[in-house]
């Protein structure tokens, strides 16, 4: 049996990130993952700035370690097939990484346990410790592993989950003469619907292009008519033959569903956490990785539900739960919107500033 203070399942940004402080206030902590590190995952990699604070990192000391780091100083958006906005900031807007490179890295400076190729199967309480796959005994488990999180499941009613962001992308490397996308500037084109959007982020010598929409009807038609809409207007070639990867999360913020029970708390996409207008869901893992080692280590070891209630508490501030508009209003607020995106401030002002950049709030 393998015994530590803290169990986190899932090695991504909120695994690695609450292994790291805890380790760091002295704690015994395993991380358990069911990938082999590299690994990579579905994602874009665009970063917001805040990341690097909530990391205890700069831009600058992430990139000297040989890693790419794509510095982003303005975005194309338009509405696919309508007319494009250019908006520049006069400063570096946000950064874009690749997953396989970022997750490693953090996953390695939180200098814990790994333990790697292992799949959570089952989690169980027994008297004061948990279980997990009768080999591993905590005082608290960690549910990191995303949106299939075992522990995630454990605490939660599967029967109440609510609408997903599904997304599928690809990335892949790109000569310059075969994309017109250049790294400083990526390329979103908003559904008609505005139900989800697409993308094209450039990552110096890689192009990553995805599409993530709210539920999955008629996914795969949007998917198509994207790939279509790239080689049409030559934005990207070769998109096509690409290796699509297809991954769901929630984006719905925090509600009646669970975070925490005793000794137990979830962070990252296994609690929902994606902002729901961009789907960034990197930052609030960090910040959620965060806000779970300290809300443990200032317990002082005890993690019964009255001392994880600020940390459950906190994540409900900082993610309320999205309101669901009935179909009528979303039919009516996407066409005002799309009227909306033809207008530079409100793109600016609205779209980037505030949904994608949060930095209008
Ligand atoms: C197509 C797409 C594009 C996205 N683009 C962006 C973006 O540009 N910027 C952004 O900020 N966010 C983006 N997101 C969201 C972002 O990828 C996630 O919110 C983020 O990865 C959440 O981090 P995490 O640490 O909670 O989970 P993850 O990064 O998913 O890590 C979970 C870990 O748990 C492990 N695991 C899962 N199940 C088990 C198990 N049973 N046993 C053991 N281990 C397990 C997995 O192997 C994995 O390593 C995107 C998502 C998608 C799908």
């Amino acid at each position: 049996m393998i015994e530590c203070d803290a169990l986190i399942v899932g090695g991504g940004p909120a695994g690695s990130t609450a292994a790291r402080l805890l380790r760091l206030a002295g704690w015994d902590v395993v991380v358990a993952d069911r990938a082999r590190f590299p690994r990579d995952k579905v994602c874009a990699g665009w970063l917001t700035p805040d990341v690097f604070p909530l990391l205890d990192l700069t831009p600058d000391e992430y990139r000297a370690t040989g890693l790419t780091l794509q510095e982003i100083t303005a975005f194309r958006t338009s509405v696919m097939g309508g007319r494009a906005i250019e908006t520049r900031y006069p400063h570096v807007a946000s950064y874009a990484i690749r997953r396989c490179e970022f997750d490693t890295f953090l996953l390695q400076r939180a200098g814990v346990r790994v333990l790697e190729d292992t799949f959570v199967r089952t989690v169980r309480r027994d008297r004061a410790k948990w279980i997990v796959n009768e080999s591993i005994e905590a005082s608290v488990v960690i549910g990191a592993g995303g949106h299939f999180c075992p522990v995630a499941r454990h605490l939660r009613d599967a029967t109440d989950e609510p609408v997903p962001i599904v997304a599928k992308e690809a990335e892949f490397r790109i000569a310059e003469q075969q994309t017109r996308v250049s790294g400083t500037t990526p390329e979103l084109f908003f559904c008609r619907d505005l139900q989800g959007y697409a993308w094209c982020v450039r990552k110096g010598d890689y192009l990553n292009v995805g599409i993530g929409r709210r539920g999955n009807r008629g996914f795969a038609t949007h998917i198509r008519d994207f790939v279509a809409f790239l080689e049409r207007h030559r934005i990207a070639a070769d998109v096509a033959s690409a290796r699509w990867h297809g991954h769901a999360y929630l984006g719905s913020g925090v509600g009646t569903r669970p975070v925490t029970g005793p000794g137990v708390m979830l962070i990252g996409d296994a609690a929902g956490l994606a902002y729901p207008e961009s789907g960034e869901g990197i930052r609030p893992a960090i910040e959620s990785g965060r806000l779970a080692a300290e809300t443990l280590i200032a317990a002082n070891g005890r993690s019964e539900a009255e001392d994880l209630r600020p940390f459950a508490e906190t994540l409900r501030c900082l993610h309320p739960p999205a309101r669901e508009n009935p179909a009528p209003v979303r039919a009516a607020l996407s066409a005002v919107g799309r009227i909306l995106m033809n207008s530079p401030a409100f793109t600016k002002r609205v779209v980037l500033d505030r949904w994608f950049l949060r930095t209008a709030y």
